[in-house]
């Protein structure tokens, strides 16, 4: 098992969207029965002494969080935002909180809720949080995240660490944030974070990096005689788009974190917060085209919806993969190469460029997978005011429920609210 998701009910549900509604199909749909048997299989496959938490970021979507609960010790936020998200929906879970640029607003907030550790990235940030956590009479528990350079890792253009970046600490400011921590008993150093790697495809490379942080932490706590038991590896376990099959090998990687946890773990637990790699097979999104035509000798499908939604092809500098769904139309292209565009004025509204197709016509639908991790919530939703796409969320149980997006205000005030039944026609009937 890898990071397969099956189209069938994905596709079963647009086909009868298809009959019900007049208006071309635009829809992100997310299966949350492949969702929960993919998080159950990487806790499941986890060896002991690891936790999992799912980086919130990826997909923040309710019924997402919703149905990673039962399989993951909590959380990860990367901002205010994301902090009081989380809170609302999973308030019985653990959180983490990390991220550059925190305010002493959001560090209050943290520091207040019951059960949330903070991702410190700065000394400055250190300072902050020390004179919030004095007035409080209860402990804060804090990670230190260090920026440190692993010898024997090459620099890549996907590492974020051991080089220059607004990210952690470096080890140079160990001493004094050490010193900071022993004049503030309130703050509690629980462990160390690293985030060193995006897109990390190589299970063996990552089984480095985890050795490495072990065994600096370990060093640490040593030399400076601290008492944590937690190092945190970070998310960043890698999605080959084209092939997924090819992407990152969780199974060889937790049989490899045996060894590791036996060799250079010396009592610490490992800890995980992975997001695109946990939430990207489950989503889908679907856009129904709407016009063909030749422009200076290449074929172009414009499709009802775009990167305004799906940032991720762009995002990725990619030609997404994608399935067609035949419509009753005779082909209006047969061994084609086509462009696929969404309804933008630019010409970066581009999802794939001159793909090969068997046949295509208007009315035709284009469903794109690997939509469920940084997709619908990087994207540029309100740019040229198009509506939002429909939302459904696949479930054995209730079949399906759906979410309408309101727009409302400023950008991080997207409302959310349950569409009325009435409004829209409720998949809810599917069988
Ligand atoms: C974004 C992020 C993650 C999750 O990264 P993925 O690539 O989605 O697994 C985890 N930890 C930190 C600190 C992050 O910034």
């Amino acid at each position: 098992m890898t990071l397969h998701c099956s189209p069938e009910p994905v596709e079963a549900l647009l086909a009868r969207w298809r009959i019900e509604s007049r208006e071309p199909i635009c829809a992100y749909v997310y299966d949350l029965d492949a969702l929960q048997r993919h998080v159950r299989w990487m806790r499941e496959a986890l060896p002991h002494g690891c936790e999992l938490y799912y980086a919130a970021k990826a997909n923040p979507e309710a019924p997402v969080l919703r149905t990673l609960a039962p399989w993951v010790d909590g959380f990860e936020a990367a901002s205010g935002g994301e902090l009081r998200w989380l809170h609302e929906q999973q308030p019985a879970h653990p959180l983490l909180f990390g991220g550059p640029g925190k305010l002493d607003s959001e560090l209050v907030l943290a520091a207040a809720l019951p059960d949330c550790t903070l991702h410190v990235e700065s000394l400055g940030e250190l300072a902050r949080l020390a004179a919030i956590a004095d007035g409080l009479d209860r402990n804060v528990p804090v990670f230190l995240r260090m920026n440190i350079a692993v010898p024997g890792i090459g620099d890549t253009r996907l590492m974020m660490g051991g080089k220059p970046t607004p990210f952690g600490m470096d080890e140079q400011d160990l001493p004094q944030a050490v010193a900071m921590l022993r004049e503030h008993p309130r703050l509690r150093l629980e462990g160390f974070h690293f985030h060193l790697m995006s897109h990390q495809r190589d299970a063996r490379m990552q089984l480095d990096l985890v050795r490495a942080y072990l065994d600096v932490a370990n060093r640490w706590k040593a030399a400076y005689g601290l008492d944590f038991a937690v190092v945190n590896a970070g998310g960043g376990f890698g999605v080959d788009y084209a092939d997924p099959s090819a992407s990152f090998d969780w199974l060889g990687f937790c049989t490899g974190l045996r060894g590791v946890l036996d060799r250079h773990a010396n009592g610490l637990r490992l800890r995980f917060e992975p997001g695109r790699y946990v939430s990207v097979a489950c989503g889908w999104y679907a856009m129904e085209v709407l016009d063909i035509k030749r422009n200076h000798g290449e074929w172009f499908a414009v499709a009802r919806g775009g990167t305004h939604h799906f940032r991720t092809p762009p995002a990725q500098g990619h030609d997404h993969p994608f399935r067609i769904l035949r419509g009753n139309h005779a082909p209006l292209i047969e061994h084609e190469r086509v462009t696929l565009v969404g309804q933008l004025c630019t010409p970066k509204d581009v999802l794939a460029r001159a793909q090969p197709v068997e046949a295509l016509a208007p009315g035709d639908c284009l469903l794109f997978p690997l939509a469920g991790a940084y997709a619908w919530n990087i994207s540029h939703q309100n740019f040229l005011m198009h509506p939002a796409p429909r939302m459904a969320f696949l479930q054995a149980e209730s079949m399906a429920e759906e979410v309408c997006y309101v727009r409302a205000g400023g950008p991080n005030q997207l409302g959310r609210t349950a569409a009325s039944p009435s409004s829209l026609p409720s998949p809810t009937q599917a069988t």
